[in-house]
């Protein structure tokens, strides 16, 4: 029935199956354990009528023409410019920390002086990750250093990893820089925008296609199975000959053999508030009060407009297995672990893993578009060979 089986249906799947439907006109089955497709970007009207981002909020941002390119053919879209702060001792500042956050804390004589030195040390619009900082040998810089990281990442990278910034792998906390900027803006991609009538209806059109079929409600260990000697695959009890994508959990792939792979899962707190606004801006962070990271309100970016607002918090704990893994916890030990399901991938040639399980390894949305795709190319050549030798 089906050339390929897709599980998940997240952007990854839906990339991949909207690529081998359209591109190879082959037929696609989307296996997906949840009751609707979009994955964590999944959004959906609330009772109120409000547009919620069901697993947190989504935006949008690239600086690549062809990714842009690519999901406008199933969406148009609405502008928006992301933009967060946080509050320190207080006051609210631009978050990532910049040039303005400095100014926002200290006296005007000070600020100046620090940021005169912070541009002329790395050069004015560079991102300077904390730890990075921390290691500087100018007096001032160090201290204006360890205040950012003790006010402003410490206490929040322990809420949400529960871990300290330094037990991380690096591109965590490379995710934790120093604008040397007076732009507040939280992303400078050249493209960034929100799908103008939701991740929900871009989704939906991605997956229009009569090549493609969608199981919802169905955890693909019902009606999969993988015989992990002779690797073979079976779909309903029958041996299945085309490929499986897979981009769910790896350790749950190979049945966890070399041991579980943990994440954070977040709670997501929704409330909906008789009043047009919360706050003045998306999203403002709570490093040091309260038990959860952040507050974001929707409407400031999908733009409704509705008498009411939605506000969600978000608090982090770590996930067991009912949950829904959204952070790979990314430490040696850990990547140690995925090395080796990753060698073990190799000796299934008929299963492509991407994704942000697949891969232990968080992605924004536009890399993982960007992966998926080539991981198609992949295919393509794949397929392409096969035919040019008649096999
Ligand atoms: C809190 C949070 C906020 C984020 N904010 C942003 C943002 O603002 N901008 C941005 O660019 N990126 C953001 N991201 C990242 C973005 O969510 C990911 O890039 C994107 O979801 C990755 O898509 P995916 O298809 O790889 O995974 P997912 O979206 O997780 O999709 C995987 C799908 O596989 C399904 N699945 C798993 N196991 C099985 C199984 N056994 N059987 C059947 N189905 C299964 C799952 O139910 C899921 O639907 C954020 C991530 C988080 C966690």
């Amino acid at each position: 029935m089906f050339d390929y089986i897709v599980v998940g249906a997240g952007f990854t799947g839906a990339v991949l199956a909207e690529r081998i439907a359209t591109q190879l006109k082959k037929r696609v089955l989307i296996i997906e354990q949840r009751n609707h497709i979009g994955g964590n970007c999944y959004d959906q009207y609330n009772e109120d009528g409000l547009l919620v981002h069901k697993y947190g909020p989504r935006v949008f941002h690239t600086p690549d023409k062809q990714i842009w390119e690519y999901l406008s053919q199933f969406t148009e879209w609405k502008s928006y410019q992301h933009k967060a702060a946080a509050y320190v001792d207080g006051v609210l500042v631009p978050i990532p920390f910049n040039l303005n956050s400095i100014e926002c804390l200290f006296p005007k004589y000070l600020a100046e002086e620090l940021s005169r030195k912070l541009i002329e040390l790395f050069g004015y619009g560079s991102k300077i990750p904390i730890l990075e900082l921390r290691k500087t040998e100018d007096a001032e810089l160090k201290l204006l250093a360890d205040f950012i990281y003790n006010k402003v990442y410490l206490n929040y990278t322990y809420k949400q990893w529960g871990l300290k910034p330094e037990e991380l792998d690096e591109y965590v906390t490379g995710r934790m820089p120093i604008y040397i900027t007076r732009d507040d803006r939280h992303y400078h991609d050249k493209y960034q925008a929100i799908p103008r009538f939701g991740y929900n209806q871009l989704f939906k059109r991605m997956l229009n296609n009569s090549n493609i079929k969608i199981m919802l409600n169905t955890d693909y260990r019902e009606v999969v199975t993988i015989n992990h000697h002779t690797k073979q695959v079976k779909f309903m009890g029958h041996a299945f000959e085309g490929k499986l994508i897979f981009t769910g959990k790896i350790d749950e792939l190979f049945d966890y053999c070399y041991g579980e792979l943990p994440y954070r899962t977040v709670d997501f707190n929704v409330k909906v508030l008789q009043k047009e606004h919360y706050q003045d801006i998306a999203c403002i962070n709570y490093p040091n009060d309260y038990d959860f990271t952040r507050v974001t309100e929707a409407k400031h970016l999908t733009g409704q407009v509705h008498p009411y607002t939605a506000i969600v918090e978000e608090y982090h704990r770590p996930c067991t297995r009912k949950d829904v893994p959204y952070y790979p916890i990314p430490q040696q030990q850990n990547l140690a672990i995925y090395a080796q399901y990753q060698q073990l991938a190799l000796e299934y040639p008929s299963i492509i893993l991407s994704g942000h399980l697949a891969d232990y390894h968080y992605y924004d949305m536009n890399v993982a578009v960007a992966m998926a795709l080539s991981k198609f190319d992949q295919e393509l050549q794949l397929q392409k060979s096969l035919l040019s030798t008649g096999r």
